[in-house]
């Protein structure tokens, strides 16, 4: 097993959710974390809550994934603090479900915007620093929706295959550079995840169906395996499903 310890993650989306978990996960493991979102009051309390409970070292940079130099920035001020960059978390994402003939475009150009070009700003930001290190981890977090599409998931689903597309790039283009790639597909999770639908027609069909969900833990868990691996291993895909009682 690698150790993480004094190793520096940045984990975009932090401020709730999966990424909030792999945050605390991570940190337990010894890694300084570097916590990214828009809601820097929820990164705050975040970061004095790994302070506390795993005496690691955290540092919060409000970022907004659409905007290329918030990444820029994100990464710069990782390196100012710690010298450099082991891990980087493309968790940050949006799941507006709409069936097309509602016509949601402009809840589709949000996650384009978010699920795509927010993971490709981070690759941007932080893959020359690790091809330099001659050493990282990108892990990008996709979705099984990222492998299926269903009823009302097909511009989500379009976004999550871009990220898998990427994913698997990433793994061609970069295996003799010492950087690996992890993607990262969960099932249902109980997160504010489907908080910010607004189709009717959605919550209509969500309406009184129960389906089972992992925790946050379940995918955290995943990452954590994935970056601990020795450094000959490449994990490049993981998928994570609820299993249905
Ligand atoms: P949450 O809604 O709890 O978390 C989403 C995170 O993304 C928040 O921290 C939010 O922070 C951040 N975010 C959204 N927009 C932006 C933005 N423009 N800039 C920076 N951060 C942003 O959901 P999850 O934890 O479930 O989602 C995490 C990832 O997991 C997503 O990529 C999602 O697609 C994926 N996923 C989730 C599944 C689930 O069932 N929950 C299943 C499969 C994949 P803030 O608002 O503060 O900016």
């Amino acid at each position: 097993m690698e150790t993480l310890q004094n190793k520096t993650a940045i984990i975009t989306g932090a401020s709730s959710g999966i990424g909030k978990t792999i945050a605390h996960h991570l940190a337990r493991e010894g890694t300084n974390v570097v916590l990214a979102a828009r809601r820097s009051e929820k990164l705050k309390q975040l970061s004095q809550e790994v302070k506390d409970e795993h005496n690691v070292k955290t540092k919060v940079v409000e970022t907004d994934v659409t905007k290329k130099e918030d990444l820029e920035n994100l990464v710069k001020e990782t390196k100012d603090a710690f010298g450099s960059v082991d891990i980087f978390v493309n968790n940050a994402g949006v799941m507006l479900l709409s069936f097309l003939k509602n016509d949601h475009v402009d809840e589709w150009e949000q996650m384009v915007d978010v699920n795509i070009k927010g993971v490709l700003f981070g690759i941007h930001a932080t893959l020359p620093t690790m091809i330099e290190q001659e050493s990282g981890h990108v892990i990008n977090i996709s979705s099984v929706a990222g492998h299926e599409v269903f009823p009302s998931s097909a511009v989500y689903s379009a976004t999550k295959y871009a990220v898998r597309a990427l994913s698997m790039g990433m793994e061609k283009e970069l295996s003799r550079t010492g950087v690996r790639v992890t993607n990262i597909s969960p099932g249902a999770v109980d997160t504010e995840l489907t908080e910010h639908i607004t189709d009717g027609d959605v919550l209509d069909m969500f309406q009184g169906r129960s389906t089972e969900t992992l925790n946050a833990e379940d995918i955290a868990k995943a990452v954590t395996y994935a970056v601990t691996q020795p450094s000959h291993v490449n994990v490049n895909e993981v998928m994570v499903r609820p299993m249905q009682k």
